[in-house]
């Protein structure tokens, strides 16, 4: 989860301190002044299944959230050479994949440099490398990981909305519903501009999925300011909530903030905001039973007989096969489902060609 990297970045810069002292001068972070171009690491993609592979397209932020360590460990936003992106999509479609994933430190940001040079016309940003690679041919589907309001608005939302292979799926990050504490976290967005982006969105699409991340209990959070939160989860209809209670990362802004969250309170909003969340969710699921929508079948389970996958919207699907040889056939292949009930943690649905 996105919250959780500080922790992986706080842990990798102590190793590398370990290590440093253990073998000598030969291992130093680079400042984040000499963090300007984006790396080829050489190993960048990852592949969560056969079906799904992850593309890095971005590193860096530039955004410096106050209660964010990442700006500092990672250096300035900068972009991947969209021909390596191209050609890295290009070889992972030709092995099978279905659906590619862009992922970055914050992807939005993708081509936001100033000197980001690019051959498209009348495109910006993240649209840049959307729009290449949705023109690649084939069937398949492209996913974009968590993205940051501040750089996505409601116009560049109704611009991504043109390409079909893009999917209705947005993880948009909300952290909190309280104007004053996202300006205390330094985001740069309000209330309005967040459900500015979510009506373009719903208004294409009634079966736009969302999911976000929420934190409780940031440095001078009252009552009011949760439950303003809690207002944005039960307005938007989130498929899906990540609530996170506040925790300090030395060396931010947040964490020198006086009136601290008691854990108490933390703990107990949390929970709060989790059932709130979770109703929200359920009441997105059944507002999608009877849609039609493709799914990307990933996994065949022999004890319910059923084959299930994700639809572009995001929402987990279930789907009763004849038989184990009709469920293995079924992976790996994009097939349109009519949803029929809120089953698990999705829904239940039937195949449209049947
Ligand atoms: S946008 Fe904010 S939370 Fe996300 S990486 Fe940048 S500073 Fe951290």
């Amino acid at each position: 989860e996105k919250n959780a990297l500080p922790d992986h970045i706080e842990k990798l810069l102590q190793d590398r301190q370990i290590k440093k002292e253990q073998e000598g001068p030969y291992i130093h972070i680079l400042p984040r002044e000499e963090l300007k171009e984006y790396e080829e690491s050489g190993i960048i993609t990852s592949m969560e299944s056969r079906t799904r592979a992850y593309i890095k397209i971005q590193d860096g932020c530039n955004q410096f959230c106050s209660y964010c360590i990442i700006p500092y460990a990672r250096g300035a936003a900068r972009s991947r050479a969209s021909q390596d992106i191209i050609r890295e999509a290009k070889s992972l479609l030709e092995k099978g994949f279905k659906e590619l994933v862009l992922t970055g430190i914050n992807t939005a940001l993708y081509g936001s440099e100033e000197d980001f040079r690019s051959e498209e016309k009348d495109v910006y940003g993240i649209e840049i490398i959307v729009k290449q690679l949705n023109d690649l041919p084939g069937d398949f589907r492209i996913r974009l990981s968590s993205l940051e309001p501040t750089v996505i608005n409601a116009s560049l939302a109704e611009r991504l909305l043109k390409y079909d292979k893009l999917c209705h799926h947005m993880h948009l990050s909300l952290q909190s519903g309280s104007d004053r504490i996202l300006k205390a976290m330094n985001r740069h967005y309000g209330r309005k501009e967040y459900l500015e982006i979510v009506e373009v969105l719903r208004k294409a699409d009634a079966g736009y999925g969302l999911t976000t991340d929420v934190i409780v209990g940031f440095p001078g959070e009252r009552e009011k300011d949760f439950k303003d939160s809690a207002d944005m989860v039960k307005r938007v209809g989130f498929l899906k909530t990540h609530v996170f209670p506040y925790s300090k990362r030395p060396g931010t802004k947040a964490a020198e903030m006086r009136e601290q969250v008691d854990p108490q309170t933390k703990k107990a909003r949390s929970a709060e905001l989790i059932r709130i969340a979770e109703e929200s969710s359920r009441d997105f699921l059944k507002g999608t039973i009877g849609d039609r929508r493709k799914v990307l079948f990933e996994e065949y389970d022999d004890t319910s007989g059923m084959v299930s996958g994700f639809s572009d919207n995001y929402i987990k699907v279930y789907c009763q096969v004849d038989d184990e040889k009709h469920g293995q056939c079924l992976l790996n292949t994009l097939k349109e489902v009519k949803f029929s009930e809120i089953y698990l943690d999705g829904v239940r649905g039937t195949f449209c060609d049947k």
